[in-house]
Formats: structure tokens, sequence, C-alpha cells
């Protein structure tokens, strides 16, 4: 561990050398004057005065070493296609969009709402922005309209671009039709509307003299070649909006210079990937361009570092479990991302799926965006053979704060845990009322000491002010960026993260974190995925109330099964956290809401169970799941 530790040490220790030398791993159009200015923090900037671009670099700069080599390969289970662009196509596609959108006035600094299901045209589109120094918002395809038009109305886009239609486990969203009804909501709508039709609703309207054909426009731009609009480092290049797991979503401004560096680098080190050089290996990750995992890890990270990026139209288990890893196989894949809800789900599916293709191509898997339990490491690892590696990290720092190195040196994995600060993340646990530093094994809220490294937001869109005050404003006596999650370090200096500040029960006295009722529930062999709430009680305060899938419906077919597995389950977690973090009561349930993005909504589980409303249900994923919450707490 010595050299990874030496590598975060000097990134600590001197900034302006370490983030000079990750700088060179991108192209300058104009040399940067200072690696680092932070006249007024919480604020800062990185790599002042340099010009630069994100398209170029993740398109342009490659076409003279590699421009037959594929750059991206789009595959959609949902309809069956399959598509290949080599960096000279996925240029001449991009430069056709850039003029598409330039003749439709998009300018540098203007933004461009995306709200498109994943296709190749989408991943265009934001790389098209990027070249003429547009801002683009990608928001995530399934929203509704009211979540849309609330996006809308906070970037002011002066186009959005769209399709008629995506496809979920077979079925058509109407993209197009919500389009409509968000912007009739928005104070600020679009002028103009771009839409990739894609042939699969029939019914689309087109409205006279807003609507545009995206290929018959394009079919006027056959050779355009637009040129890239140089941008200062600081300038924006993107707005993307939180998940809205906890309440409001944010829009966190990304930088362009900074940004290409972090993820540069995070290719090399973080990601292991490439030859050294970037060339000639594959990445699928299988989130989502409306998140910031799709963002850094779909388009921006492995087009930057030369690779072959995958994007995918489809759910993991349609037509079958084997689908991931079908593609794995087709395609070569060496560096795999996805997140701990889908291994869930595959983990519930036949285990005979994974044997059954070559997967020697894949040298990791990395998880992100919740916490990764050990029995679902464990079996993925067991399943794989590669390093499955954790790694934490949120929209607003665009790439991991906590990580293993293995493009350093891969120290021991050390299950339910994401790592080691990365490189550039002055990581401190301070306790949450005081500010002061955690020791070893005492948790506390995990900060970060300004400045931010390079990838980080810059603000909050259009609101500096939400900036300093919700992420830097906890303490008083010193600045320190709040993650709003519980983390704690051992011994040997491996990170966990024990859940989300407001994610809190405080029981008689006793404050305990949701996450760690979660695991213990988790340890027991029946259960499949569960949710720990605490739940509003005269006596005590709060008392813990757990909701949980079973791995075999036949546990809880009786009455009296139910109320054995609810007993063993308690006494669970009795044994592994003590009397106080039992569970008051077990609900046990056929699924849990989740949000979109596949994370817990804890909050809406809450309100049910304490008897209030939901509130704001916008990034729910499937209503049924709260229908069996409701029904559970007798709602
Ligand atoms: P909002 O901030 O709008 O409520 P959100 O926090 O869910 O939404 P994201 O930025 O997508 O939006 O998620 C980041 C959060 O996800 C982290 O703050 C953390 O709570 C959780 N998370 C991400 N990666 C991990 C991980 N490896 N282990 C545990 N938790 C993780
Ligand atoms: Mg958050």
């Amino acid at each position: 561990m010595r050299e990874a530790q030496a590598f975060y040490q000097r990134s600590i220790s001197d900034p302006d050398g370490f983030w000079g030398e990750q700088a060179q791993l991108i192209d300058w159009h104009v040399p940067y004057a200072r690696v680092l200015a932070q006249p007024n923090p919480p604020f800062r900037q990185w790599f002042v005065g340099g010009e630069t671009n994100l398209c170029h670099n993740a398109v342009d700069r490659h076409l003279a070493t590699r421009a037959e080599q594929p750059a991206l390969i789009y595959l959609s289970s949902e309809t069956g296609e399959e598509r290949y662009y080599s960096y000279a196509e996925l240029h001449r596609e991009v430069n056709r969009c850039a003029a598409v959108l330039q003749s439709l006035g998009v300018k540098k600094g203007e933004r461009v709402v995306i709200y498109m299901p994943m296709i190749a045209e989408a991943v265009f589109s934001m790389l098209a922005c990027a070249r003429l120094g547009a801002v683009h918002s990608v928001v995530f395809g399934g929203f509704a309209a009211p979540n849309l038009a609330l996006r809308i109305d906070d970037a002011k886009p002066c186009l959005l671009i769209c399709s008629d239609a995506g496809m979920r486990g077979g079925k058509t969203v109407p993209y197009k039709h919500l389009v409509d009804t968000a912007i009739a909501a928005a104070k600020f709508p679009p002028a103009k509307v771009l839409i990739v039709d894609r042939g699969l609703d029939p019914d689309m309207k087109w409205l006279e003299g807003r609507d545009v054909d995206y290929w018959d426009a394009r079919e006027e731009f056959r050779d355009a070649q637009v040129p890239i609009t140089w941008l200062e480092s600081n300038e924006p290049s993107y707005i993307l909006y939180t998940s809205g797991t906890t309440g409001k979503p944010k829009g966190v401004q990304r930088d362009v210079g900074g940004y290409a560096v972090a993820l540069a680098a995070s290719m090399k080190y973080i990601y292991d990937a490439g030859d050294g050089k970037g060339a000639g290996e594959t990445m699928f990750t299988t989130s989502d361009i409306g998140w910031v995992v799709g963002h850094s890890y779909i388009v921006y990270g492995p087009l930057i570092h030369g690779m072959t990026t995958i994007v995918y139209e489809g759910l993991p288990i349609r037509p079958d479990a084997g689908i991931w890893w079908k593609i794995v196989e087709e395609h070569k894949v060496s560096t795999m991302f996805s997140s701990p809800t889908a291994i869930r789900v595959l983990k519930k599916q036949d285990p005979a799926w994974l044997k059954k293709y070559d997967l020697s191509s894949l040298k990791y898997l990395f998880l992100a965006g919740e916490p990764l339990d050990e029995p679902t490491s464990r079996w993925i690892s067991d399943s794989l053979g590669v390093p499955v590696l954790d790694h934490y990290w949120q929209t607003e720092t665009g790439w991991a704060m906590l990580t293993y190195l293995p493009g350093i040196e891969l120290a021991a994995n050390r299950f339910g845990s994401p790592g080691f600060p990365s490189y550039g993340f002055n990581i401190r646990i301070v306790n949450d009322m005081t500010g002061a530093e955690c020791g070893p094994n005492e948790k506390g809220v995990l900060t970060v000491v300004p400045p931010l490294p390079p990838g980080c937001l810059t603000t909050v869109w259009g609101d500096d002010s939400r900036y300093v005050n919700s992420y830097f404003g906890q303490f008083e006596h010193e600045l320190l960026y709040t993650s709003s999650d519980w983390a704690v370090r051992d011994d040997d200096g491996y990170y966990f993260i024990l859940g989300r500040t407001d994610d809190v029960i405080n029981t008689a006295g006793h404050r305990l974190g949701t996450r760690e009722i979660e695991e213990a529930l988790q340890a027991h062999p029946a259960l499949a995925e569960v949710a720990v709430v605490g739940v509003h009680d005269e006596v005590k305060g709060q008392v813990p109330i757990g909701f949980c899938t079973v791995k075999d419906a036949a546990l809880i077919a009786t009455p009296e099964a139910r109320a054995a597995l609810e007993k063993s389950c308690i006494a669970k977690v009795a044994e592994l956290l003590g009397a106080v973090a039992k569970p008051y009561k077990l609900h046990f349930v056929a699924s849990l809401p989740k949000t979109r993005s596949g994370k817990l909504l804890r909050r809406s589980i809450q309100a049910l169970a304490e008897g209030r409303e939901t509130g704001d249900l916008s990034t729910l994923d499937d209503p049924n799941a709260l229908e069996e919450i409701r029904k559970a707490v007798g709602r």
C-alpha cells in the first residue's frame, strides 16, 4: 500500500505539482497560467486561463492514432439494434449533429436539455453541445413530465432534444408526448424541439414551427465540419441534477478542464483501463446517460481515454439474465461498471447464467451508487473471479471520492468497504455537531477539506448561495464540504459508508444508522432486500421498522411461517448489533420502492409508516412497490 499512500499524500501536499502532471493527460488549446486559484473559497478554479474542450478530447484528438478503432457500440435488447461507430465515424456524426444544433441557434453558453433513451444519438447530442461550448443538461428519460418541466425551468434551454419514444421491458415510453406535456407546464420553454424519430410511436404529434426532424436536418449537413469552440477551463460544460433521493434535486454545474483532467486520470489510476496509452479496451457501464455515472463513464471518461464504450438500452434480465455477460463475451469487455441494485437483481436469478459465457476479457467490475452489502459483494466476486471493487461518490464530485487504486497498486479488498480517500480528496470524518475530527472506528460525517479536486461541482446552477450553504455551511468554525453521508474508518484505514445523515434512528437515546440495521438483516440467509426506517414512537422517540423481500416466497406462505421468519430475522440483528437495534416490526413485501437510479426511497417508506403522505414521488420507479408498503402498514 506504500505506493498508493505516497501517491495520495503528494496529491494533498502538492496539488499544483500533482494536478499539473495529470493535466498532461489531455490536450490544451491554450496552456493554463495557474494550476489552482482560490480567491474566494469555497469556490476554486483549476487550470486558470487554460483553454480546452471536452469534445475535442473525447473525439478529435484520437483521429490521428485510432480513427478506425471502435469508439462507440450501441446495443439495444429492446429493439434488437446493434450499431458500431469508429472514432472517425463518431467524429462525423458529432459534426453533423453540431451543425444541426448550430442551425437551430445553439451557441456557446446556451443550455440544451437532452431527454432521451439510451441511443447513440443521445451521446452525439452531448458531444455536439460540448463541441459548440453549449451547456447540456441531460434529464433521465425515466422521469415524468413534471420533473422534466422543473428542470427546463431551472436550466432555461434554447433547445430540447428528445426522441419519439424509448422502450423499457418491451413497453414503449412516449418521450415526445411527455415533452409536450412538460413544455405546456413550463414557464421557460425552449424555442425548438429536435426529435430523433425512431419510428416507435406512430401517434407522435409534430408541432409546426417548433419541432424539427433530426434525420431531415442531418441530411442537410452531410459533410459538415464544425470547428471546436474552445472554452476557458472553468467555464460550464454541463448541468446535471442530483437523483433527488433526499429532496429537491440540485443542479450540479461542472467545469471543462478540471473535469477532463479528473476523468483522464481516473481511467488510469482507478479503472486501470487501456494499454497505458488508453487504446484497445472496452468499457461497459450499465448506468444511464441521465446519471452522473453515465456522463463520466459511458460518455466522457472512456472516450477521453480512447477506449470503446458500450451504450446499452435494456434491462439486465431481458431477454434473459445472461444478457450482460453475453455482451461482455461478444465485445471483449475489460472494464465493467454497475450498481449494487443491479447485482442484487441478478443474484435472484439462476447463477448458471454467469457460467454460460466466456468472461475472460473482464479485468474488473466496479460498483457504486449505494451501499454494497457483504453477501452481494461476495457472491459476485466468487462468480466472476475478478476483483469487484466498490467505490463511493456523488453527482457533485463527478468521480470517486473513496476508491481502490488498481492502476497504482491494488490493496487487499475488504468486503463492505469502498476503499480509501481518492487522490485529491482531503477527506475528514467529523462529529456532526462539533465538526471535531473522529478517530478510527468512530462514526461521523464524511467531509472534504477544500479545495475540492478537479472535476467536482463548481456551483449550483444559478444559485451560488445554495452551493455555499448546502455544501459548506454545516460547521461554523471551518469551511468543510459535507457529503451528508455517515462514515467510519477502521484501524487499517479502510473507509465504510454507513448511510445518509438524514437516515438516522434515534431510539431511546441511541443513534443508529439505518444502514447498520439493514446490513445485519442482510446477513440473514432468507432475505433478499431490506429497508429500515425510523418510525415515531411516543416512548422511545423512534423505533426501527424493517421492510424485507425474501428469496423464496414459500418462506412466508403461511402466517406462522411469517411470524417464525420475523422472529429469526430480529434475532439476527440482536446477535450482530445488540438488543437496542432490534427492529420493532418486520414487514415482508414483494418489492421495495426505489428511485429510478436504484436507490431506496426511505423517506417515502418512513412517511407511510408514520401515517403521513409520501410527498414528492417524482423519482419513484415502480408505484406497485409503494402500494406494497402502504398495504403492509395498513394505510
Ligand atoms: P439527492 O442528493 O438529490 O438526494 P442522491 O444523493 O441519491 O440524491 P447521487 O449523487 O446520485 O444522488 O447519489 C450519491 C449518494 O449515493 C451518496 O451520497 C451516497 O449516499 C450514495 N452512494 C454512492 N456510492 C456509494 C457507495 N459506494 N456506498 C454507499 N453509498 C453510496
Ligand atoms: Mg446527494
